[in-house]
């Protein structure tokens, strides 16, 4: 099957969900996706189960829109973000972070600007990193990066809630790592985006090349951010 082979070829890019205050938000898709990482046919089927155990019937979401990561749903978010990287980030993966964050400042939905030294403590925060993580030779797939939220409610500058993500790459791999669909992808997560069915989405599980927000990412993002 050439879908097959296809997965064979290309790479998953795992969720992570840093939890403060929800532990019972673990059970979602966060979880279920660690944990099939090496069989990417099963994590579709377990991401479509949890997709239908997590939709609260209150939602409509239009069909292809993006899921909501469980922590951000129904929160207060500011849409305005400040960026650091931590340290050690090579030249080139700071480019690709830096097009990224590009990308979605061009959707007008959320703004990202550098932080400075007087950022303040109530400002949401994502913080960009490389890691190295080599997976085994069995493994059908391959860990490109890490993203998500890490939800402090009611924290944020106007009593709305604080938002530290954090969006890394796997310099393990850098050839397949160090690429703008990968940090748009894992920026997507620290914003709040859950995985999504639709290839056309940037938050598809498989890296498919993807630079482009779907208009099912952009509808989530609006959901979040100007509500
Ligand atoms: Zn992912």
């Amino acid at each position: 099957m050439k879908w097959f082979n296809r997965l064979i070829a290309t790479a998953v890019i795992l969720l992570t969900v840093n939890i403060f205050v929800q532990p019972n938000a673990l059970t979602t898709i966060g979880r279920q996706v660690n944990n099939a990482v090496d069989i990417p046919a099963m994590l579709i089927g377990r991401l479509k189960k949890a997709a239908t155990i997590t939709q609260s019937p209150a939602t409509t979401q239009a069909r292809n829109e993006t899921p909501i990561e469980s922590i951000v749903n129904k929160r207060k978010l500011s849409n305005h973000y400040r960026y650091r990287f931590a340290k050690n980030v090579p030249a080139k993966a700071k480019q690709v972070f830096l097009t990224a964050v590009a990308k979605y400042n061009h959707t007008g939905i959320v703004k990202l600007s550098p932080a400075s030294q007087k950022t303040s403590a109530q400002t949401n925060e994502i913080t960009f990193y490389v890691y190295r993580k080599r997976i085994s030779a069995q493994s059908s797939a391959i860990e490109l990066g890490l993203g998500g939220p890490k939800i402090y409610p009611l924290l944020g500058y106007h009593a709305d809630d604080l938002n530290r993500g954090k969006a890394g790459l796997n310099i393990e791999y850098p050839q397949s790592s160090i690429q703008l669909s990968v940090a748009m992808h894992e920026i997507g997560h620290a914003l709040g985006l859950d995985h999504s069915l639709d290839r056309n989405s940037i938050m598809f599980p498989v890296d498919q090349g993807k630079t482009k927000l779907s208009a099912g990412d952009l509808a989530a993002l609006r959901e979040i951010y100007q509500n």
